[in-house]
Parts: structure tokens; C-alpha cells; sequence
């Protein structure tokens, strides 16, 4: 089983539109089932109108799902849960850390500019806990101690990642309540039966910490592959505002969905330029090794788009 796993935030841009391509693709290659799970927990993410445009687009694009959609912002029970078992390992612990401590104390990570969680709020004592409440809700963290993992990603191959190193104890509960994305996605994933995680390369470093959710709570994990990320011309990903790279001006504009499916086809490197097929004829090209072969960055631009 495979997954959809949007985050309404904004219109979907090709960017989005490829990984969700490359997810159906490998699902549906190998016969799989596909579920449509809609990430919405943020606040930034609960707009129900963007969302069903989201899925319009899925639909338009030609992708089918077998399951869904689900909402995160309906399962949140099953979030708590996941939290209090944690909680009750004794691997959690409050966090009052800001925004500007954490940058102020941690050290940044050598590859990404990501922060490495030094563990500054592991050693409060209970009265300094109190204390902190009274002025800040804390943020939850769960501890990483130790925790290695290996395995093996479709795009990437081997893959070892050390907790301590990479990331450190990290936010399972924000400070205001809402479950943090590596958490949701974690318990989602086991719990929902995927058993092969499709998605664009930036979340490669999230699959540490979401297995370690799964092996500390006895779920199963899926595989993984991280498909590449376009970006733009700069090197930035692909944004809101590269508008006209969105769905929403694409359609306007009359491309049609063989046309554009085409066109992430050949980004990935599946048939050839120019190439007008519907998702479902795309299945029969689909190639791990094709995707291997690109370059983990694809440059599009809107010059290029206009050729669709
Ligand atoms: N909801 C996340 C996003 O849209 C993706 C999560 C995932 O694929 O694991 O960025």
C-alpha cells in the first residue's frame, strides 16, 4: 500500500504534483493500493476548500486512491495516545525552549542548516518544570538515546542514520498542542497499513525519526524512496509563489493532464520529451532504476512549462 500524504497549505505546484505521481506510480506498478491522507494539523493547513482542490487536482491528474481521504485533524485522539505511551516509557520530557534558544544553543547541522538538539531541557528538575509551566506551555520531546537505524532507500540505497547525531531529542507535541508532523506521519503510516513511502527527497531525513516512532511503539515500518525535488531556476524548491507552476494556473491555461503527466514523466526520466500519456499508461514505464538516474534536484522553469 502506498500513500498520498498532502499538507493543504496552498494550491499544488508540478513539485508536488511529481512526488505524488512517483508514489502512484510505484504503488500501482507493483499492483499496490493507494490511501489519500490528508495532513491538516497545522493551522495553516485546516482551509477544507484548499484541501478539496487538492484532491480535484489528485483526481484531475489521473491518481486514484483505494482509501480516503483521512484527516490528521480527526485522528487526533490516535496522536495522544501514541504520546502517552511514549510518555509513560519514560522518554519524553517538557521542552521550553524558544525558537531563538534553539538556534542560540544548538549546533547546527553540518549538511542541511538543520540544529541538532543538544538536550537543554533534559536535566530540569520537577520545580524548575513548574516553574517554566507557569510562564510557557512546553513543547514535548522524545528522546533519541542511542537509537540507530539502517535501511535501504529505492533512490538513495544504503541509508544510517544516528539519532544523536542527525537530529537529537526531538518534538512529538508542539508547544501548542498540535502532534508534530514526524509523530502523525509515523503512527499514520503503521497504523493505515503503507507499506511503501514515496516522497520528495527533502523528507529523506524525517525516515529516522519516523521509524524510531514505529519501533518504539512496536509498529511495523514501511520501505522507502525519496524521489527528487524541482526546484526552480535559483535552487530554491518549488513555492506559493512560483504561481505560475501551480495547478491551478496550468488549468487555466488548458494543458491537459496526458500533456503534464507526460512532461513529469520525462523529468523523471520515464519516456521521452514531449510525450502526452495518461497516468494510468505511465504505469507500464515506470523505473526505479530511470529515477535513480536523475539528479536529485530538477531545474524547471516556467519557460519550460510553457513548452507543455
Ligand atoms: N505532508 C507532508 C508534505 O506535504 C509530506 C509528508 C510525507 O510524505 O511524509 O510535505
Amino acid at each position: 500500500m502506498g500513500r498520498f500524504a498532502p499538507s493543504p497549505s496552498g494550491r499544488m505546484h508540478v513539485g508536488n504534483a511529481f512526488a505524488s505521481l512517483m508514489a502512484w506510480l510505484a504503488a500501482r506498478a507493483e499492483g499496490g493500493r493507494m490511501v489519500l491522507r490528508v495532513e491538516d494539523l497545522d493551522e495553516r493547513t485546516r482551509d477544507r476548500s484548499v484541501a478539496e482542490t487538492l484532491i480535484d487536482d489528485l483526481a484531475w491528474l489521473g491518481l486514484s486512491w483505494d482509501e480516503g481521504p483521512y484527516w490528521q485533524s480527526e485522528r487526533v485522539e490516535v496522536y495522544a495516545d501514541a504520546v502517552t505511551r511514549l510518555e509513560e516509557m519514560g522518554l519524553t520530557y517538557p521542552c521550553f525552549c524558544s525558537r531563538a534558544d534553539l538556534h542560540a544553543a544548538t549546533a547546527p547541522h553540518a549538511s542541511d542548516g538543520t540544529y541538532v538538539y543538544q538536550g537543554t531541557c533534559r536535566s530540569l528538575s520537577p520545580e524548575e518544570v513548574e516553574a517554566r509551566r507557569a510562564v510557557r506551555a512546553p513543547s514535548t520531546r522524545l528522546m533519541v538515546d542511542g537509537f540507530e537505524v539502517e535501511y535501504v532507500d529505492a533512490v538513495f540505497g544504503r541509508q544510517h542514520e544516528v539519532l544523536d547525531r542527525d537530529c537529537g531529542d526531538f518534538v512529538v507535541r508542539r508547544a501548542d498542542g498540535i502532534y508534530a508532523y514526524q509523530l502523525a506521519c509515523a503512527v499514520d503510516d503503521a497504523l493505515m497499513g503503507v507499506t511503501q513511502v514515496v516522497r520528495g527527497n527533502d523528507l529523506l531525513g524525517s525516515t529516522g525519526r519516523q521509524m524510531y516512532v514505529q519501533r518504539l511503539l512496536g509498529l511495523p515500518s514501511p520501505t522507502y524512496g525519496h524521489v527528487p525535488l524541482l526546484v526552480a531556476a535559483d535552487g530554491r524548491r518549488l513555492a506559493k509563489r512560483d504561481g505560475d507552476l501551480d495547478m491551478g494556473a496550468l488549468r487555466s491555461r488548458g494543458v491537459s493532464a496526458e500533456r503534464l503527466v507526460g512532461w513529469l514523466g520525462s523529468l523523471a526520466g520515464l519516456v521521452d520529451k514531449g510525450a502526452a500519456l495518461s497516468a494510468d499508461e505511465l504505469v507500464a514505464y515506470f523505473s526505479w532504476d530511470a529515477i535513480r538516474a536523475c539528479n536529485h534536484q530538477i531545474v524547471v522553469d516556467a519557460d519550460a512549462l510553457s513548452a507543455v
